[in-house]
């Protein structure tokens, strides 16, 4: 394979190359084949399972690295760079590395505030596949893999603001980091989407022995907000469920007047238009 790592796209998936409603990607693939023909890796980075994303990878032959529940693990396929050496792989095809604690752990923390909040939320674990499929929209197979969870659990809120406040601060001093996604709030250990962006943007650099790569995120919420911070370029992906969120950056921030995939290939075809002026092509 060709790899352009000049260039590296870090995406979201949910809302953004994803529909939010029927999680079609029809309308990104020829903008995600470009990428593949340029050589640019397309590195997905969402809350999702590893199981959801490696389902997805295999249906668009997408054979590069990515990063599951909000960075919690970051999945390489095997041999894909020489310089991680001896570092071994703990699952067939892929070497995975770590950044949270286990589900259990977070499951424990939510379960003792079941009896203070029992009736403002449900999460994951204490679903039926039935009602999972009925929350998520997603077809049985793909509820399976989203129930799937290794380092986090999604929880559906579903009291007041103000106790959804109370219940985060007491998630926060058992040592969760709790996250609005776009459907679910997500309960998992101290790492975010940019801390995981950046460990694995510096494989590629070393991979390379190289300074710097010329890199775009693409996110659509708020717990995309670390990773559309960390790089060079980011793209915001218009929302048909809530307002953009607050990114703390002017420069290199371009805004897609479309929704979900329709805007993604609105907004990777505007960026490869100016790499290639970039690259002088
Ligand atoms: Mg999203």
């Amino acid at each position: 394979m060709n790899l352009n790592y000049r260039s590296l796209v870090f995406s979201d998936l949910d809302g953004c190359f994803l529909d939010h409603f029927d999680y079609q990607f029809d309308h990104a693939l020829y903008q995600a084949e470009k990428l593949q023909e340029l050589g640019i890796p397309l590195i997905f980075n969402s809350s999702k399972t590893s199981s959801e994303i490696k389902s997805l990878c295999g249906k668009i032959g997408n054979r590069h690295p990515f990063i599951a529940e909000n960075g919690a693990a970051i999945l390489i396929p095997e041999n894909y760079f020489s310089c991680l050496e001896q570092e071994k792989t703990s699952t067939p095809r892929y070497e995975v590395f770590q950044f949270s604690r286990g589900r259990e752990y977070w499951l424990d923390c939510i379960d003792s505030l079941k009896l203070d909040f029992g009736r403002d939320f449900v999460n994951f674990h204490d679903l039926k596949l039935c009602d999972v499929m009925d929350l998520t929209g997603l077809p049985e197979e793909a509820a399976i893999e989203a129930m799937e969870r290794q380092y986090s659990e999604p929880i559906m809120w579903l009291g007041s603001p103000m106790r959804r406040a109370k219940f985060i601060s007491l998630l926060q001093l058992k040592g969760a980091t709790v996250r609005q996604g776009g459907r679910f709030l997500s309960v998992g250990g101290n790492c975010d989407k940019g801390k995981s962006l950046i460990w694995l943007r510096e494989l590629y650099t070393r991979q390379l022995s190289i300074k710097t790569i010329n890199d775009l995120a693409v996110g659509d919420s708020e717990n995309d907000l670390p990773m559309l911070e960390a790089t060079m370029e980011a793209l915001l992906i218009r929302s048909p469920s809530h307002a953009f969120p607050e990114v703390k950056r002017d420069i290199g921030l371009y805004k897609s007047r479309n929704f979900g995939p329709r805007g993604w290939t609105e907004g990777i075809s505007f960026w490869l238009q100016r790499q290639n002026i970039f690259h002088g092509e």
